[in-house]
């Protein structure tokens, strides 16, 4: 199915609902519907080959990624937080494209005469006066394509077939589902798989969806109260931040919100905890997927956290370091360096096979003859089936031939009171090729324990290859808006 068809659906459905909220712009079902189709002509007329948006979420972003469907090109949403060389080599590879946003930050980075530039007002302006496309065959083709973060290398181009989205939303939500108040915060960024999902299965169920262009603890706090929201997802930094500003006294009524889903990275346990303690009422998911797979491939539901949260049995509370079971509709398999698969609690790579998995990207396709998808991800699953994810085979330290996943080497350092952040990194050892570097954020008010005390520290719960060799002390680690801890900057500390 075309993604523009659960718009049409939704409109014809429930025309009066109301559908976006946005900075105090507010669109029911079918105006939104009209408006995506004067986008789509808008598109058409530009004669652009990509919709490329460079701006922060609002209504002009759900526009540019209907009208894109209905007009038959791929949407493109940008990272505008990239710095300015990055972003005009994105550009170069998405020319001729009608660009909405920041168009003068565009026409400066990329001048080629072929780009239209069009500022998000006049592109909003531009979709609620035109009238529909007369000859709409948009076809399956690509419906979006975006730039992963190049947390683990270069950008790429990932592809997601109209096909691949539909499959996700179709098998995840039930048309029409949602209750008459379901509202849905969505506060990720626009060019991240997480807030083109949410937009998706919020309009298949027709629930109300509320933008925050740009995320504040204060600001979601306030939303929430204010369009009594019954539906969010977070990334784990801004949970933190969400939990830190409650219990600072920030002024917020979440007694409305029913359901908190998060993912995108690692959860720490200690933040889930505090979160079911501070959300009795409000059921929680987290949610495990890629880009390439067109966002959740596994889930850990609310009735795991709480049996996590209440049970004596140490198996059943340790869920809530996994990411739960692959959804119905996804193959799952977890195999070593030579194809095999594995067993119950053998770790290996992650591979997936679905409808909703690319594994596509613009230049080639990472899928294996067979359809099978391998995500870069290490993990393994438990006799139960729940998975459990080691790091990204990216970030492994191959030390003397040892493959060590810096995952087990941070959960141990952060069992330590004085440690409030950790990351473990490959660095150059002459003796090993590659040998264990860390890098601490210390506790506040605490000094960071000596390196030695830290050796013993892993030694006594890891193998000795996992002792670090070298210690940075850092203010800071470096994230991404998404919470991504970015291991190749901090490598870059160590000289690697
Ligand atoms: P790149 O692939 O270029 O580094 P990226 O990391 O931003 O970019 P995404 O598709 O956004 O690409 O991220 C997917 C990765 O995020 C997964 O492979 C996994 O490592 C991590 N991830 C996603 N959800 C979760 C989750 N619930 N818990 C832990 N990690 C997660």
């Amino acid at each position: 199915m075309n993604i523009a068809l659960f718009l049409e659906m939704a409109a014809q459905a429930a025309p009066e609902r109301t559908a976006l909220v946005c900075d105090g712009a507010r669109f029911t079902y079918a105006e939104l519907f009209a408006a995506a189709q004067g986008a789509a002509s808008t598109i058409r007329q530009s004669g652009a080959e990509y919709v490329a948006l460079l701006d922060e979420s609002s209504e002009a972003a759900v526009l540019a990624l209907f009208g894109a469907a209905l007009a038959g090109v791929p949407y493109v949403p940008l990272n505008y937080r990239l710095a300015d060389p990055d972003l005009a080599a994105l550009l170069t590879r998405i020319t001729p494209c009608l660009l909405v946003g920041d168009a003068a930050r565009a026409g400066t980075l990329c001048e080629d005469p072929a780009n239209t530039l069009l500022e998000r007002a006049d592109f909003v302006t531009s979709a609620r006066a035109a009238p529909p496309l007369e000859e709409a065959d948009p076809g399956l083709g690509v419906a979006v394509q975006l730039f992963t973060s190049g947390t683990t290398g270069a950008p790429k181009a990932a592809i997601l077939r109209h096909t691949n989205l539909s499959s996700y939303v179709i098998g995840t939500v039930e048309f029409g589902s949602a209750e008459e108040d379901m509202a849905r915060l969505v506060t990720v960024p626009p060019y991240h798989i997480a807030g083109i999902a949410a937009l998706l299965t919020s309009i298949y169920a027709q629930c109300r969806i509320v933008l925050l262009p740009a995320f504040t603890p204060e600001g979601w706090l306030d939303l929430v109260a204010k369009e009594k929201v019954t539906h969010a997802f977070v990334v784990p930094t801004m949970l933190a931040r969400v939990v830190e500003a409650i219990r600072a006294g920030t002024p917020g009524d979440v007694s409305s919100l029913r359901a908190l889903s998060y993912g995108g990275g690692k959860m720490p346990r200690e933040l889930i905890e505090d979160a079911l303690d501070l959300f009795p009422e409000t059921a929680f998911t987290n949610a495990y997927g890629l880009t390439e797979t067109s966002s959740t491939i596994a889930l850990l539901g609310p009735e795991d956290h709480r049996a996590a949260k209440a049970s004596g049995d140490p198996r059943v509370r340790a869920r809530l370091a996994s990411v739960g079971r692959p959804l119905p509709t996804i193959e799952l398999e977890i195999r070593d360096e030579d194809g095999t698969v594995l067993g119950p609690n053998q770790a290996g790579e992650i591979f997936v096979r679905g409808e909703q998995v690319s594994g596509e990207y613009k230049e080639r396709s990472a899928l294996t003859a067979d359809g099978w998808f391998p995500t870069r991800d290490a993990g393994y699953l438990d006799e139960e089936g729940y998975l459990f994810l080691s790091g990204r085979a990216d970030d492994v330290i191959v030390r003397g031939g040892e493959n060590i996943s810096p995952g087990e080497i941070e959960d141990v350092l952060l069992t330590h009171p004085a440690i409030a952040d950790a990351c473990a990194t490959g660095v150059p050892s002459l003796e090993w090729g590659e040998a264990v570097g860390i890098a601490i954020v210390t506790a506040p008010d605490c000094d960071c324990p000596p390196h030695d005390e830290l050796c013993q520290l892993v030694r006594a719960r890891l193998r000795s290859s996992r002792v670090p060799e070298r210690t940075l002390v850092v203010e800071t680690l470096p994230y991404n808006e998404m919470g991504k801890l970015l291991r190749r900057e901090v490598k870059g500390w160590f000289g690697a």
